[in-house]
């Protein structure tokens, strides 16, 4: 029996019912999946029958803590978002940070699973006696910001804390995501779940405190970590934050450009972290309970708010569109925050169609007439489109709104071959020609194109591989950075500490024993990750994943890179299958990356005695 770190039991909120249930969660399954995106994983697939629409009553939308959460130990104010993503019909998590997870964690609950669909619009409000479902007529519709929506519920519910959709959430944008206190569960749409419920935000408030198994080992443990996460290990985070990639990546010729027709920006110069932190730089911040401080704050416009900036905004919304203008990439993002939408899905879709435009490929009617000035490089018109998209307010909005996989589908013709997507979500900034470990990580991640939960670009960066070529060696590189993504999201800890940290399982293995009071291992920590990634695999495959969708877009088999320090690279066909089928095996999948009928059977019990 444990002592801290969970309450043993999650909350389930049946909106079309109105009911809401403490339901236990027994220590096997804590130490099977730890928490945080393990336990989401496990309680969607639980939760759910085979096969159900992520836009329907049935489906559920999983908010997890982990067992950390409510600590002293630093960047642990975290949650996962889990549900069946829309955008890409597969498992999607979206991490974020904030008071919101505290106070979530403080109701007395290690998750809350919401199912079910709303009578009216309405906000979920949840505390340590349950949940209550109230009508919220004012902020339906209204198209707020989200930064307006989260001020006034601040101010009516000033106990509670708040995860709030915008307008792009209501209108069921595939790639909508949720928000709270200013950081973003992004990737995968996870907002047009809940804008599906008719449910515009969940508020939490608890007083509970987390218990803490051994408190003096605790506070040592926090404080050692906490003085390691102001070292050379998160400098970068500190100086300049992630932005920093953007020069580098360049240089690199790993920087997605045009839609992935080039990996080098002409005009990188002027947006890139230097030149912003010099010009532009006008404060800094952090997540709740974080003594890094990665958060770098931007001038637009002399007398406007700040605008947050990360590299992955900054490359979607530039370069991948051709734009090299610093205050429209800041004014992109922060439109993208204030709307509701992935900052990479966003990018990605509009880059894809601006390619499409000039090619000519949008139908002659409504979608070319509006497409007629669509370019590389067309600024405002990226700006417009952006709100376009997030209110399915005109044809090609509309269109854009469901992704660039489904949107290419639509057009035909070649435009599948250069969506850049896998499995539906869009490709993240790292240039897969040249960095084709990453590739291999891309392609076979459970959550479609995501560099959150591979991080398989260190072996690519490190020097350890050849990074124009996937190999066996790219294989074991990436099945061993998703087992520890998926350990550091279920504790959940912030990425920018890993680099702090000397021996990931075994200090992990040391936190939980002195919060949890469990007696939590190592090696135990490592199979647990690999166990995660198969619970995501089993649901994936329980949802219809054919072998067929571990692949790339065609373009980055069949067209070379034009420029730069990778000029000439390609990702070979024949390469990259024998590098998956590396991967199959060393994650103990069979020849065509099925979990094994006997792994599955295994695991039927921890996951609600799910039959294959
Ligand atoms: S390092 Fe940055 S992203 Fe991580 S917890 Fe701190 S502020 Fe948040």
């Amino acid at each position: 029996m444990g002592r801290g770190g969970f309450f043993e039991r999650y909350l389930r909120v049946d909106l079309g019912r109105r009911t809401a249930e403490h339901v236990p969660l027994d220590e096997a399954t804590r130490r099977a999946v730890v928490g945080g995106v393990g336990l989401g994983a496990l309680l969607l697939t639980r939760e759910t029958k085979p096969r159900f629409d992520p836009l329907g009553p049935e489906a559920a939308l999983v908010l997890a803590f982990g067992p950390l959460v409510g600590t002293p130990l630093t960047t642990s104010a975290k949650l996962a978002f889990v549900a069946k993503s829309p955008l890409t019909g597969r498992i999607s998590d979206g991490l974020s940070s904030s008071s919101f997870a505290i106070a979530g964690k403080r109701a007395g609950v290690d998750a809350i699973v919401i199912v079910g669909e709303a009578a009216e619009p309405s906000i979920v409000l949840i505390d340590e006696e349950g949940a209550e479902v109230v009508p919220c007529p004012d902020l339906w519709g209204r198209d707020f910001q989200i930064s307006e929506a989260s001020e006034r519920l601040g101010k009516e519910y000033p106990e509670h804390r708040f995860a709030v959709i915008g307008v792009a959430g209501e209108r069921l944008v595939r790639y909508a995501g949720i928000a709270n206190e200013g950081r973003h569960a992004g990737r995968g749409g996870l907002g047009a779940v809940l804008g599906a419920k008719r449910v515009k935000a969940i508020g939490v408030r608890g007083s509970r405190a987390v218990p803490l198994a051994d408190a003096e080992a605790t506070l040592r443990i926090a404080k050692d970590l906490a003085r390691r996460s102001l070292g050379p290990a998160t400098e970068k985070y500190r100086s300049l934050g992630t932005v920093a990639n953007l020069s580098t990546f360049n240089r690199l010729a790993a920087l997605p450009t045009r839609n992935f027709q080039a990996s080098t920006f002409e005009e990188a110069r002027r947006i890139e972290g230097e030149v912003l932190h010099e010009t532009r730089e006008r404060g800094r911040g952090s997540c709740k309970n974080c003594t890094i401080g990665c958060e770098h704050f931007y001038e637009v416009r002399p007398g406007q708010r700040p605008v947050k900036m990360e590299y992955e905004n900054l490359f979607a919304l530039g370069p991948l569109c051709g734009i090299g203008d610093p205050e429209v990439v800041l004014r992109a993002s922060s439109a993208c925050d204030e709307l509701g939408i992935d900052t990479i899905s966003s990018g990605g879709t509009i880059a894809f169609a601006m390619e499409c435009a000039e090619r000519g490929l949008f139908p002659a009617g409504p979608l070319a007439e509006e497409a007629r000035d669509l370019r590389f490089g067309a600024c405002e018109r990226m700006l417009a489109l952006l709100g376009d998209i997030a209110r399915r307010r005109t044809a090609l909005g509309d269109l854009l709104a469901e992704g660039s996989r489904r949107a290419a589908e639509m057009l035909g013709g070649d435009a599948p071959s250069f969506a850049p997507h896998v499995k539906g979500m869009e490709i993240p900034g790292y240039e897969p020609r040249a960095l084709q470990t990453m590739a291999l990580g891309f392609a076979v991640g459970t959550r479609g194109a995501d560099h959150n939960r591979s991080g398989a670009y260190e072996a690519d960066f490190s020097g350890k591989v050849n990074r124009f070529e996937a190999s066996e060696e790219s294989a074991a590189h990436a099945v061993a950075a998703e087992d520890r993504a998926a350990v550091m999201d279920a504790l959940i800890l912030c990425k920018f500490l890993r680099r702090a940290m000397e021996n990931f399982f075994g200090e992990a293995a040391e936190m939980l024993r002195a919060v949890t009071g469990l007696p939590f291992e190592a090696e135990e920590l490592e199979r647990a990750g690999g166990r995660i990634t198969l619970v995501r695999r089993l649901f994936n495959e329980r949802e219809g994943w054919t072998p067929a969708e571990d692949t790339l877009p065609a373009r980055f088999f069949e067209e070379k890179l034009p420029g730069g320090a990778a000029k000439g690279a390609g990702i070979d066909r024949e390469g990259f299958a024998r590098s998956i089928k590396a991967y199959h095996a060393r994650r103990g999948l069979d020849e065509q990356g099925y979990v094994p009928a006997d792994i599955a059977q295994e695991m039927a019990s921890l996951l609600g005695g799910r039959k294959r």
